[in-house]
C-alpha cells in the first residue's frame, strides 16, 4: 500500500509497570519506523537525567497543570506515583491530521480513558520477565530513590492486574525481540482494511489505464 492511500493514522497506547523498559522499547521503535510519532505528555514530575523538556515530556508546575485541566486542554490526565500526567489534545490532533500513527505512553487509567474516547486505539502492555528483574532495572536505572522504587513496585502489581483489558502483551526479556514484537503489532495494524476509505484506493480508479476506456 502506498503512502497516498493511507488516510488515517492510528493510536497505539502503551502501558507498563515503571522500569519494565517501555521508554527503551518505544524509543527504539520510533527510531526504526517511519510514520509514527510520540505523543508528548505533560507532567509535574521533575526531569530525570538526560530527559529533555518538550521531547520526553512537557515538564510543568502543578499550578500550570491545574490551569490546563481547567481550560480542558487534556484528553485525559491522571495522578500516577504521586505526580500528575496528562495527554493534551494538542499533542495528538495535528499528528493524526497529518496521517501519522501516534504512540501514547500512559498508565492504566490513561489507557481506560483513551480507549473510551478512541475505541479504535490499539493497546499494548509491556511486561518485565519477573518482579526480581523489574526491581533490578529500577535500581540499575538509578533515577529513583528507595521509597520511589518501593512505591513503583507496589503499583506494578495493581497495574499488571489490568493486562486482560489490553489488545497485546509484549514481554520485554530480550530487548531486540520486544522491539520486533512492537513493530509487528504496528505493521499488522497498518494492514487493517478499516484504515483505508475504499473510495480512496487508487486501484479503483485505474481501470482506464489497462482497458483504454
Ligand atoms: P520504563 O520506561 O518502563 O520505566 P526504562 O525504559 O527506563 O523503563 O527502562 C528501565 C531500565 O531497564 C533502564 O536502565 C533500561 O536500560 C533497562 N532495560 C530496558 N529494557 C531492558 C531489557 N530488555 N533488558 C535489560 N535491561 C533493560
Ligand atoms: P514515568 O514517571 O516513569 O515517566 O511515568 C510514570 C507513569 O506515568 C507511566 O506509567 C507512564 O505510562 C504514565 N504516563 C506518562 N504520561 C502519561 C499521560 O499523559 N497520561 C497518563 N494517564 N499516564 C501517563
Amino acid at each position: 500500500m502506498t503512502n497516498e492511500t493511507r488516510i488515517r493514522g492510528d493510536l497505539f497506547v502503551i502501558s507498563a509497570p515503571s522500569g519494565a523498559g517501555k521508554s527503551t522499547v518505544c524509543r527504539r521503535v520510533l527510531k526504526e519506523m517511519d510514520g509514527i510519532a510520540f505523543s508528548i505528555s505533560h507532567t509535574t514530575r521533575s526531569p530525570r537525567q538526560g530527559e529533555v523538556n518538550g521531547v520526553d515530556y512537557h515538564f510543568v508546575s502543578r499550578k500550570r497543570f491545574k490551569e490546563m485541566i481547567n481550560s480542558n486542554a487534556f484528553i485525559e490526565w491522571a495522578e500516577v506515583h504521586g505526580n500528575l500526567y496528562g495527554t493534551s489534545y494538542a499533542a495528538i490532533e495535528s499528528l493524526l491530521d497529518q496521517g501519522m500513527d501516534v504512540m501514547l505512553d500512559v498508565d492504566v487509567q490513561g489507557k481506560r480513558n483513551i480507549s473510551r474516547i478512541f475505541p479504535r486505539a490499539v493497546s499494548i502492555f509491556i511486561l518485565p520477565p519477573s518482579m526480581a528483574e523489574l526491581k533490578k532495572r529500577l535500581e540499575f536505572r538509578g533515577t529513583d530513590d528507595e521509597a520511589t522504587i518501593a512505591l513503583r513496585l507496589r503499583n506494578a502489581v495493581l497495574e499488571m492486574r489490568q493486562i486482560s483489558s489490553y489488545d497485546f502483551l509484549i514481554i520485554n526479556d530480550d530487548l531486540n525481540s520486544a522491539v520486533e514484537d512492537m513493530k509487528a503489532v504496528i505493521r499488522s495494524r497498518r494492514c487493517a482494511a478499516s484504515r483505508v476509505l475504499t473510495g480512496d484506493l487508487p486501484i479503483l480508479h485505474d481501470l482506464e489505464t489497462v482497458t483504454g476506456d
